[in-house]
């Protein structure tokens, strides 16, 4: 698999390498130089989820590795299912909370741990990555105790629930917390300046496993194929799929499957009240404002990494302007739709309604409609339970975690305060 740099297109990348720098030049994402049709996507469509997902990862990575290492990735990263739900005539939720940290980003992170095994065996890795509530505690359980590895996780202080936050703080050893007193964009900045700084980076063999890392996007395009498989054969060309955004990684990776042959009829990418990408689409303006604090803190994002490669797709025309859609939910929107869901008997937590919102501004009659249940209820249990009057009961994953003491370090959101650390802990 060849990738380019969407900053600086002379800057091109096997899939390997691309694993291991995270960002390019410029602090450019890489993007595939070319995402090729899948040929029998109705014969892949009948597989199960473990054997599909490493023939569709074998597609699109090429030559690179075998079949044999593929699948042997696949089924050490992808241990637990993506189930459709069904909520009503025509409206689905798809599940990805039922991994690990009871959120999807174990789905690429996990592969990624995978592929960086295969690909740094002996050297020294350090994995830094900045939170904004859910990549940490992914993160931090796919590398935990992996030899060679260290975690360092940066997340912004008293801005990511309790639980959300507990599922990585508490684990000490190889994995190293910093809350800083800032913003998730803070974070993010912190990181990218790390990635510059070319001796930091050389010295504690540097990696990123934020959204902008493309194993992670990767491996999110095999449960778009799972979504579509569990719809009655007659439907499946009719899907329209709506995913909460922030970062707009899990987006990028659902137009993926798309451009690569997926039937998926309509696609929106919704987010909360930090809506830079649904202003810039109306406008053609990109302003990002000051970051929100909102009830799906996750998508609290101003600046979405992943946007580039989005607005590659759109505007080589390979996935449609007119079949995108992107709507900003404000907080009490946000509630209503978890009240309406619960109306339905379906207990979301305010990613998942975000993703319910903007899916039903737009569904049409004839079309299937998919919205992403990217975190368990129980993650964000002060919310769910006070706006819907539930008392929900915590998963056995979650009482453990919350039970232990928190092991993070403050930190202002200052660059030099962060290569310290780093540079005493880990060198
Ligand atoms: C990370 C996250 C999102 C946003 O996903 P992006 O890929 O950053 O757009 C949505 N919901 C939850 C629960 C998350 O953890």
């Amino acid at each position: 698999m060849q990738l380019y740099n969407l900053k600086d297109h002379d800057q091109k990348v096997s899939f390997v390498e691309a694993v291991k720098t995270g960002l390019g030049r410029n602090q450019g994402v890489f993007f595939p130089q070319n995402l090729a049709p899948l040929k029998d996507v109705d014969a892949l469509l009948d597989l199960d989820f473990v054997t599909r997902s490493a023939k569709v990862l074998r597609h699109l990575l090429g030559d690179e590795l075998s079949d044999e290492t593929i699948a042997h990735m696949v089924e050490g990263a992808f241990t637990f299912p993506a189930p459709l739900v069904k909520v009503a005539d025509n409206l689905h939720c798809l599940e990805l909370f039922h991994g690990p940290t009871l959120a999807f980003k174990d789905f690429g992170g996990r592969f990624m741990a995978q592929c960086l095994a295969q690909f740094s065996q002996g050297e020294k890795v350090t994995i830094l990555t900045a939170t904004s509530g859910d990549t940490g505690a992914a993160v931090a359980h796919a590398f935990y105790s992996k030899e060679n590895i260290d975690v360092v996780i940066l997340y912004p202080e008293g801005k990511i629930s309790q639980a959300q936050q507990k599922l990585f703080t508490t684990l000490g050893g190889n994995v190293h917390c910093y809350s800083v007193k800032g913003s998730f964009d803070d974070c993010q900045a912190m990181v990218k300046d790390a990635f510059l700084d070319e001796e930091l980076k050389s010295r504690l063999g540097l990696n990123s496993a934020n959204s902008i890392n493309i194993s992670r996007l990767l491996a999110q395009v095999c449960y778009y194929f799972e979504a579509v498989a569990q719809l009655p054969k007659a439907q499946r060309a009719q899907a329209h799929i709506s995913v909460p955004s922030g970062n707009f990684g899990n987006v990028c990776a659902a137009m993926i499957a798309a451009v690569i042959g997926l039937p998926v009829a309509k696609l929106s990418a919704t987010t909360n009240q930090n809506d830079t990408v649904p202003r810039y689409l109306e406008s053609k303006q990109w302003q990002p404002n000051d970051t929100l604090e909102s009830l799906s803190n996750a998508m609290d994002v101003s600046r979405p990494n992943n946007w580039p490669r989005v607005q590659t797709m759109l505007d080589n025309g390979d996935f449609s302007y007119d079949d995108f859609y992107s709507h900003g939910i404000d907080e009490a929107t946000t509630a209503a739709a978890m009240k309406e869901l619960q109306a339905m008997g379906y207990v979301a937590e305010p990613h998942t309604a975000i993703a319910y919102e903007g899916l039903k501004a737009d569904l049409a009659s004839g079309n299937q409609g998919i919205f992403l249940a990217t975190a368990h209820p129980a993650k964000f249990k002060d919310s769910v339970d006070g706006i819907l009057n539930l008392d929900i009961p915590m998963p056995k994953a979650l009482a453990d975690a919350l039970a232990k003491p928190c092991l993070a370090e403050p930190m202002s959101a200052d660059y030099q305060q962060l290569r310290e650390a780093m540079l005493a802990k880990l060198d």
